[in-house]
């Protein structure tokens, strides 16, 4: 193997700031690529809420970004990924990046969030010649980072960038961050980028269109997906453009972080288990999460979790229709971590009150919650209308918690389908994205808890033997690295007769 200078700029990095599963994926690659050999980097943006404590030293030499119309200047913080040698930089700028959050403020998305991303690929690509650390190769991730392989292509053509191949890995489809075409002068983008196959979308500038034409390599974080995607139904209109680089698009699942997401080292549970302790550390998780939540605390009925962004793609409004009819039929507690789409939080609000004791809603984030959530339910509930890879599916088997999932992308491609009486399959999986399929499944799951217990434990312990670590994928993602920086150089001459 050929160790590569692999860089990665994401708006996203666990353990620092999270929105969702590309922060994982950010926090957790790097780390098995430089177990590999890679020389990995990771940049991304200061925001206001970052703690900058003693771990992080601040770069002596400003970075000067060439944005807008005069220089701007960013402070580099420099620190690691915990747990490795994965140098981490973040980018330090008043006016984009002080206030506290990721994408949106209370009123919703930034109006300057172009700005602020083609900052941030900018920022990151001019930190590379400051550092003179010259990448093979640039991964970018999802909207926020499509213009980087346009200014590879274009504006960074003729420096020391030039030879840099970029992976462009899509995430979620469903965000393509539109914008006015200003952020093409903003980035110092040749105006002629502003076409449908390069930048341009109905007239406005879509920046993950813009990453899926211009990098030299494309990912996604499932096998499935990148199917769908290849879909009018799962394209969301860009489908066609990812048929014309089918041919460069490879879906890779992503792994989990083991060492965060280990029940057997769990400090967030009061017991942590493993397979032969299951029974009882489950009991003692369950007991602390029904506590928590203001559940009845029973040791015998059936608890099942969420942990989501309650949004229409995570397919929780089926939950929310479908959950009083559940509570009137069957035996069952919810316990439902969340925040988002402020009609569901208001919908399992509703539910807490009409159902004492029997649906507990914690509205906002809180990871120590999440773990207690994998650790204590019987099942997890994660009924999406489409997901790109999810983790939370993982995280759950591992916790020898079933997922009860619809079939959609990632979900496909990491729940194997129980079969009773055959001794297979990790999960329950259900077609059809109507609040009664999800019904039905959750009474199927019910059964089986009060039926058939022995099934269920053999189910639990098969969910928690399945190897969801990034060993598999990170070689997946070298390998990808290097057809990339092949296609990108053109392959090594021939060695000389
Ligand atoms: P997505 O990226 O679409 O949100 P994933 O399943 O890929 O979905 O990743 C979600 C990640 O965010 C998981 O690590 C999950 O545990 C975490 N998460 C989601 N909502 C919350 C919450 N309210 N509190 C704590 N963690 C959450």
């Amino acid at each position: 193997m050929v160790p590569l200078k692999i860089l990665f700029v994401s708006p996203e990095v666990e353990p620092f700031v999270k929105v969702g599963g590309l922060a994982d994926m950010v926090g957790s690659l790097p780390k098995a690529l430089a177990a590999l050999g890679h020389d990995v980097r990771v940049v991304f943006p200061a925001y206001g809420s970052l703690r900058l404590d003693s771990s992080w030293r601040a770069r002596s030499e400003p970075l000067g970004v060439d944005v807008g119309p005069e220089a701007r200047w960013a402070r580099t913080w420099e620190s690691v990924l915990p747990g490795s040698k994965v140098p981490v930089y973040a980018l330090e700028h008043e006016e984009f990046f002080a206030r506290p959050e990721v994408y949106a403020g209370p009123w919703g998305n930034f109006a300057d969030n172009d700005l602020r991303f083609a900052f941030l690929c900018r920022g990151a690509l001019n930190l590379c010649l400051q550092l003179g650390w010259i990448p093979d190769v640039a991964h970018a991730h999802d909207w926020t980072t499509g213009l980087l392989p346009v200014l590879l292509n274009t504006t960074l053509r003729n420096t020391p960038l030039g030879r840099t191949a970029s992976v462009f890995t899509i995430h979620n489809l469903e965000h393509q961050g539109y914008s006015h075409r200003r952020v093409i002068d903003f980035a110092h983008l040749p105006p002629s980028e502003f076409r449908p196959d390069s930048t341009e979308s109905v007239g406005a500038v879509n920046m993950l269109k813009a990453g899926l034409y211009h990098a030299t390599k494309l990912s996604t974080v499932s096998p499935t997906y990148a199917e769908e995607i290849k879909t009018p139904a799962g394209g969301f209109g860009l489908d066609h453009v990812l048929r014309f680089r089918a041919g460069d698009l490879v879906g890779i699942l992503n792994g989990i972080d083991t060492a965060a997401w280990n029940p057997a080292m769990d400090k967030h549970l009061p017991r942590p288990y493993d397979q032969r302790s299951l029974e009882v550390g489950k009991a003692a998780s369950k007991a602390a999460l029904q506590q928590r939540l203001g559940l009845d605390v029973d040791p015998h009925i059936a608890v099942f979790g969420v942990v989501s962004r309650f949004a229409h793609q995570k397919g929780l409004d089926l939950l929310a229709e479908a959950l009083p009819h559940i509570l009137d039929r069957m035996h069952v507690q919810f316990a439902l971590l969340g925040a988002g789409d402020p009609g569901l939080e208001q919908s399992f609000r509703w539910a807490a009150e009409a159902y004492p004791g029997r649906v507990g809603v914690h509205v906002g984030y809180d990871n120590a919650l999440s773990h207690l959530i994998q650790g204590g339910s019987d099942f997890f509930v994660m009924p999406s209308r489409a997901e790109p890879c999810g983790l939370t599916q993982m995280y759950a088997m591992r916790y020898g918690t079933p997922p009860i999932v619809r079939s959609t992308g990632g979900l496909i491609d990491t729940v194997a389908q129980f079969s009773e009486g055959e001794h297979s399959g990790t999960g329950f999986r259900f077609t059809d994205a109507t609040a009664p399929a999800l019904y039905n499944t959750v009474g199927w799951a019910c059964a089986t808890y009060y039926d058939r217990p022995d099934e269920l434990l053999n189910l639990r312990l098969r969910g928690m033997a399945q190897d969801f670590s990034w060993h598999v994928s990170a070689r997946q993602y070298a390998e990808l690295y290097g057809w990339a920086v092949d296609a990108r150089r053109g392959p090594a001459a021939p060695p000389a007769a």
